[in-house]
This record gives structure tokens, C-alpha cells and sequence, in this order.
């Protein structure tokens, strides 16, 4: 039997409008992502109970680079040979940075600082028990903007 599932469990949600899930302070509402339990990180704040929230699906590019070498287990190469990816670190208006692959069909040439991006969830690998989805940030185009793909 093979089903398609997030390649990490409860970090996001699927569907046609797919968003991280992170936890949100119940005493100072800061936001973190991957989800946190205990003590909240914020150093002013004694809260220590959080409950789930969907992040922005929209956000800024902050940084980003090219993995033009294939990393180091546990990683699990896409393709054989490894192809590079693009990695964005994304700025939510939550004021979290959340680092991700670009999506497909799109690379370092499609980004710049500050461009607007949205999470979009595809098929990270394939193994004998199905598709393992990730989540990846995905370039927003502007309306009249030239697409050249
Ligand atoms: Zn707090």
C-alpha cells in the first residue's frame, strides 16, 4: 500500500492551501517555528503553554544560496545524480525566519531579497510506501511581471 505524506509529521498542513504549523506563546503571543513546548523562548516572558497556529503562507525572502553539493545523510537525495536545489530563508509577518527548498522549476536566479514568496507543498522523495511531501517556498509572480520559463 502506498499514500502520499508530509515527510515530517505536524509540521504542516496539506490541501490547496498548505501552512506551517508553529506554536504561539499564550501569554506573550510570540510565534515559533518548528513547534516549541516547555518555556517560551522569549527571554522577557514566563509563559510556558503554547498552542498550535497556522503560520502566513506569505513572506519576504531574507537570504538565500545554492546547495551545489549534495548534503550529508540523513539527507535523502531527490534524484540520482543529485541536482542543486535553492534554499530560501523566508521572513514571516510573524517575525520568525523559516528556511526552506525553492520549488521546483525555480532557483537562485528567480530570487532576490525581499521578493514575495509562498509555501507551496511538493514530493520531497518516493519510497516503496508512497510520496513524502516537504514544504517549499515558491516565488510569487506579480501581475505583469515577465515570466520567462
Ligand atoms: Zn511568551
Amino acid at each position: 500500500m502506498t499514500a502520499t505524506s508530509p515527510a515530517v509529521e505536524g509540521w504542516f498542513t496539506t490541501g490547496a492551501e498548505p501552512a506551517l504549523v508553529g506554536s504561539r506563546c499564550t501569554t506573550c503571543a510570540s510565534t515559533f517555528f518548528p513547534r516549541v513546548q516547555g518555556f517560551c523562548r522569549n527571554p522577557q516572558c514566563p509563559g510556558e503553554e503554547f498552542e498550535d497556529t497556522e503560520l502566513s503562507r506569505r513572506g519576504r525572502v531574507w537570504s538565500y544560496t545554492d546547495a551545489q553539493y549534495q548534503p550529508p545523510p540523513p539527507y535523502i537525495p531527490a534524484t540520482d545524480p543529485y541536482e542543486p536545489f535553492a534554499l530560501a530563508a523566508v521572513e514571516l509577518p510573524e517575525g520568525i525566519v523559516v528556511l526552506g527548498q525553492v520549488a521546483a522549476g525555480y532557483g537562485v536566479a528567480d530570487l532576490t531579497v525581499g521578493r514575495e514568496v509562498e509555501l507551496v507543498v511538493e514530493t520531497l522523495y518516493v519510497d516503496e510506501s508512497g510520496e513524502r511531501t516537504i514544504w517549499r517556498w515558491k516565488p510569487v509572480i506579480e501581475l505583469g511581471e515577465e515570466v520567462d520559463q
